[in-house]
Parts: structure tokens; sequence; C-alpha cells
């Protein structure tokens, strides 16, 4: 008789919130709760074999940071170095904050979320994983599921087809998935795409290429200068404390923001002048800076990149990089053919074409038996959904740093379940309220006011938003941070259900 191996079979563990990823999202959610809600079970569990997401992710030389860490950072644990950080800074900072407050053995690694499934009979969720390293499939249930998956595939980057890729004899690299062994020394690179990450790439291996050539299709904008806070500098230099000087920074970071943003929208001519104005002193005159560095669209429909210490165009100044603004017709043995006829030659290509979108961390939804997307839903300030209980999720700012929206929608869970708690409630969904039934219905956000490659792609994944402030994800860090605080939990907008009314 043939002995079998069978697992033992795994037993169903319950937690009262169960947190999906453990990156910048998924580890505040977790300070947030045992900080906010102590005594409250909980458990994060994180595909990846670390903390970090973006930040372990992206491998590829010179991964840092576009927007300052003073945002990006939370609110309750100061950043103390340089604005603009690399991933590792990021990692160690984000280590701390797991250590100091201990996190860890609230985080599971190596364990891939795939369905999960609401029970309207038990107001719980029942959740399965496999775990990576005996392949087991587990169970948990909860009574909160907050998604913390960020919005992109982790496994693998976007990248379009183009005629000949295959006949190319070099290597083709995406920077989500850089390989650790990439010798590019000496070697003649071509990154394709202007955003943020091809803007890091370029200066990072512009000294040891050949040559690197940023081929981009349409100009980006971008805002060179130092890698310092002067407001940061003058309080430290008075050796104030750092809870402080980081308090002190974010302030004066976010009004500045919220100024840029506004100017943006009210005279976008002259803050283009002026984003303009501040390339050309890095690349003279005599650059054409109208064909690579004029972008079509206003400042902000897109994101924009801090260049510290304008490295990018300090590289293009050197000779040792350079950027090339036109179509590709094909890849071909040596490189790529251009629209214009041109032929750029290289060794490497490195497509910076962006992410592919995963609105749900390709977990499958299923309430009360039903197989449900987020698609089909329409967002509560981008946070809840219709037809989806007892779940938030955290989809932070692109104007603003997005860890400002992690501490912000972990306070609003913890009021949320503190309220729930109060009175028994255990199950809350929201409802678009009777005098709002015709209200119009659009896309997750507004193609005309913001417009990245990765959602105009993934838009059809995305839930749908209402004319209503209540009922969109607004971006607008400046309104929320005092409207969310003054969400009234009893509000019709929230349907509580479950209450368990004591014998
Ligand atoms: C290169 C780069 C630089 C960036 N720089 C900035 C910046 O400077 N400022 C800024 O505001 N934003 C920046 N962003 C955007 C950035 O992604 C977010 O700001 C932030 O890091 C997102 O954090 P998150 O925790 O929500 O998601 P992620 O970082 O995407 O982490 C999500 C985690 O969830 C895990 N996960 C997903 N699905 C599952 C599942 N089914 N089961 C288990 N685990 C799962 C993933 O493995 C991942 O570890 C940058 C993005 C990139 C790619």
């Amino acid at each position: 008789m043939s002995a079998t191996i069978r697992k033992p079979a795994a037993k169903v563990e319950h937690v009262d919130v169960l947190i999906v990823g453990a990156g910048i999202s998924g580890v505040g959610a977790a300070f947030h709760l045992k900080d906010q809600m102590p005594g409250t079970s909980f458990v994060a569990l994180e595909a990846q074999d670390s903390f970090g997401g973006t930040w372990i992710t992206h491998k590829y030389p010179g991964i840092r940071s576009d927007s300052d860490l003073h945002t990006f950072g939370y609110r309750f644990k100061p950043w103390v170095g340089p604005p603009i950080a690399s991933a590792a800074e990021i990692l160690k900072y984000m280590e701390e904050v797991i250590a100091d407050n201990g996190l860890e053995g609230h985080i599971r690694y190596g364990h891939t979320i795939t369905r999960a499934g609401w029970s309207g009979k038990t107001n719980l969720w029942t959740i399965t994983a496999i775990r990576k390293a005996d392949g087991a499939e587990l169970t948990f249930t909860t009574g909160f599921l907050w998604m913390c998956q960020g919005y992109y595939r982790h496994d693998k980057g976007y990248t379009p087809e183009w005629a000949g890729m295959a006949d190319f004899k070099g290597k083709i690299v995406h920077p989500q998935t850089w390989p650790a062994d990439l010798d590019y020394t000496g070697k003649r690179m071509i990154v394709i795409g202007s955003g943020a990450t091809a803007a890091t790439l370029v200066p990072a291996v512009a000294n040891e290429t050949a040559h690197v050539t940023m081929l981009q299709r349409s100009p980006t904008y971008f805002i060179p200068g130092r890698n310092a806070i002067e407001i940061a500098e003058q309080l430290r230099a008075l050796q104030v404390d750092e809870h402080w000087v980081h308090e002190i920074t974010r302030r004066q970071i976010l009004k500045n923001q919220d100024e840029f943003t506004r100017r943006s929208r009210e005279e976008p001519e002259a803050v283009k002048a002026e984003l303009l104005s501040a390339v050309k002193l890095f690349l003279g005159e005599d650059y054409d800076i109208a064909t690579h560095f004029t972008p079509k669209y206003r400042p902000w429909r897109q994101r924009i990149a801090f260049i510290p210490d304008g490295d990018l165009f300090q590289g293009i100044a050197s000779g040792k990089a350079s950027v090339v603004t036109d179509e590709i017709e094909r890849f071909t043995e040596k490189g790529i053919r251009l629209k214009s006829g041109n032929e750029l030659k290289a060794d490497i290509i490195v497509t910076a074409t962006g992410f592919d979108l995963s609105a749900q961390g390709d977990i499958d939804f299923v309430v009360d038996g039903k197989p449900t997307a987020l698609k089909d839903t329409v967002t509560y300030r981008g946070m809840m959904f219709t037809g989806i209980p007892n779940m938030i999720w955290v989809f932070g700012y692109f104007r603003a740093s997005w860890t400002l929206r992690v501490d912000i929608v972990a306070d609003f869970v913890c009021r949320l379940l503190t309220h729930m708690k109060k009175t028994g409630a255990k199950r809350v969904d929201v409802a678009i309220p009777r005098r709002l039934a015709n209200m119009p219905l659009s896309t997750w956000i507004d193609p005309e006011d913001f417009n990245p490659g990765y959602i105009m792609r993934g838009m059809d994944q995305l839930p749908r938003r209402g004319d209503q402030r209540d009922w969109q994800h607004t971006q607008d860090y400046w309104g929320e941070k005092d409207e969310m605080p003054k969400i009234d939990l009893d509000g019709e907008e929230f349907v509580y259900g479950g209450v368990e009314v004591p014998a």
C-alpha cells in the first residue's frame, strides 16, 4: 500500500480585522489599529517575503520617492533624512515603525489572498490565502476587511507590444522586474518613457553606461530642486525636537502644494513658465526645451516628479544622457526605428512604460454567494463601496503623498469600528440615499483632471463615482483632512445590520 502524504487540515483562524498587504498602507493600518483600538485582534497578510510593497518590489538603479518623505512618511513618526529618499531608506523607516510598535507578530509574509467571501448570515468574511512556504490553503474569518493592496500588480509591469520586439538582439528589461545581475557598464541603453521611473533611472545609470537615451513619445513636467527643505533645516539648526520639525515641515509642504495645485488650475500658463524656466537653468538657452520638456497638457494633470538636485538635467547637460522625443516604428535587431526614420542603437532597452492596474489585488470577491467586483460598485469617498459590506480600500492621493490618506482613512476606520462596537452592529454598508437615486455616475476619476496611463488603461476595473463629494474620491487632501473626522456615522449613507440586542 503506498503512503499518501496529506497536509493536515488547516483550522480556521478568526481575527476582528484582516489587513491585505504590508506596504506603506498596510503597516500604517496595523499601527493605527493597535494604537487606537487596543485589544482588537488583527493580522496583515502579505504576498511578498517582507514588508514595503512598492519599495521592495522595485529594485532598479536609483529607486527613490518622487515626493517628500515628511508627507510620504506617517504623521506619527518623524522623517529625519533628506526629503527625497531611496527605497532602502524608506524600508528602514518602515522597519522601525514595525519594530517600535510591536507589529511583527501581526504580519504574515508569503500569504497570497485569493478569495474573500462575505456571508450575510454570519456577518463575516471568509478569506482564502495560499501560504508560499508549503502551498497550503489557509482559511481566516474576519469581521472587517481592510484592503491595503495598492493599485497595481506587483509581479509584472506593463509593456506595450511593439513590432519587431523578438528581433532585438539585446536585452529588454522592465524596471519592475529589474534583473539583479544586469550589467550595463559600457553599454548603450534606451529607456522608453519619461515618468518618474525613467527620470530616476536615467541619471542613476548615466555614469556607468556608454550612453543612455530617454525615449519619450511626449514630454513630462518635472520640478528640479535642492534635496532639502529650508524650514526643516532652520528648525534643526535651532535644535527643535524632531516631532515638531516633522509636523511643521509637513504643514509648510502641504501649504505650498495646496497653493501649487490651485495655481495649476487657475493660472496654468504662469505655472508652466515657472516649471520650464527651472529646467532651462540646468540645460541652458540653446537646449530644445520646447520639444523635449514642454508637455501639451496643463501642469498637474499627471503626477509631477521632483528631481533632486536636477540630476536628470545634469546628466543631459553633461552629454552622458540625452532625450529623444519621437514615436517607435518598430524594434530592430540593433535597437529601435523611430517614426521620424531615425534609428537608435542599443544593447539594453528598458521599458519604463508603467504599471498593470489591479484594483482588487487579484482577489475574487463573493458577497452572499454572488461574485462581486469593485467595477460594479459606486464608491463612498473612494474608500467604501456599495454592495460590499465591512470593507475599506486605502487608495491614496495623486497630487499629494499617498500616505496622508493612510492616516486619515485609518482614523475613519477606527472611529467606524468603535461606533459599531458601541451600537452592537456587525455589518455596515454604504448606500446611495433615495434623494440621490438619480445621481449621474461616471468613471472613478475625471480623465480631464488626471489621466496617467495605468488609470486610463484600467479604468474599467475601478468603481464608479457620483457627482456629489461624498460619492467620489475627491483627491482633495486639504478638504478631506477636515471633512473626514466630521463624517456623521449615523448619516443616511451608512446602513447598519446584525445588531445584537442584549437579552
Ligand atoms: C517606483 C514608485 C515610486 C513611487 N513614489 C511615490 C512617492 O514618492 N510618493 C507617493 O505618494 N507615491 C509614490 N508611489 C505610489 C506608491 O505606490 C504609493 O504611494 C504607495 O507606496 C502605495 O502603498 P500601498 O501600501 O497602498 O501599496 P503597495 O506599495 O502596492 O503595497 C501593497 C502590498 O499588498 C500586497 N498585496 C497585493 N495583493 C495582495 C493579495 N491578494 N494578497 C496578499 N498581499 C497582497 C502586495 O504584495 C504589496 O506588498 C510610487 C510608486 C512607485 C511604483
